[in-house]
């Protein structure tokens, strides 16, 4: 008994006292994903990227706007979301305390704002990635303001009336790609 207990003292304690104490979680535990509204710019890389459609990207049937969504219960952790994405919006926290007692508390969305076309007036692509994708062009200084006044008014025009008004370019960006798969 003796031999017992002196083992026992030099092993040391072989159990943690979670859920008594918190849980010290090691580094890179890839446990909830983290969203920041605020960043994201509704791309749809990530919902593109998920491989267990946690994540959708959907437009409103009168196509103003489009939500995001996760649906945590779906989720595998796999941090695809947070390896695609450009503005950093959705990385893994350490949190995996994840128990809920409705299923809709597993949701998480946010909505965001669809641009009208300039000429056609149809819903054609999320505002937010439209000025964000303006706001690198404007930041790498290559183009004047009225050469960025002229690019907004491309990409607010949808494909169809860039083609008939003659306003496609060669460095076109193709903004407005989930809003043609994912309409409901
Ligand atoms: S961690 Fe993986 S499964 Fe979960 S939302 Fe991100 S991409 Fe989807
Ligand atoms: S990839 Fe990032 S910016 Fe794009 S929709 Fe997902 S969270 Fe938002």
């Amino acid at each position: 008994m003796l031999k017992l207990i002196k083992k026992v003292l030099k092993t040391g304690e072989a159990t943690v006292a979670y859920p008594a104490e918190p849980l010290a979680m090691v580094a890179n535990f890839r446990g909830k994903p983290e969203y920041n509204a605020q960043q994201c710019i509704a791309c749809g890389a990530c919902a593109n990227a998920c491989p267990s459609n946690a994540l959708t990207m959907t437009t409103a049937e009168a196509g103003d706007s489009v939500r995001w969504s996760l649906f945590l219960g779906r989720c595998i952790f796999c941090a695809r979301c947070e390896e695609v994405c450009p503005t950093a919006a959705i990385s893994l926290s350490p949190a995996f305390e994840l128990s809920v007692w409705k299923k809709e508390d597993l949701y998480e969305t946010a909505d965001f704002p669809v641009c009208a076309c300039r000429q056609c007036g149809k819903p054609y692509a999320v505002q937010k990635e439209i000025d964000f994708a303006l706001s690198l062009l404007q930041e790498n200084g290559a183009l004047s303001d009225s050469q960025l006044a002229a690019r907004r008014v491309q990409y607010e025009t949808c494909p169809e009336c860039k083609k008939m008004h003659g306003l496609t370019s060669s460095d076109r960006i193709d903004i407005g790609r989930h809003l043609v798969t994912e309409a409901c």
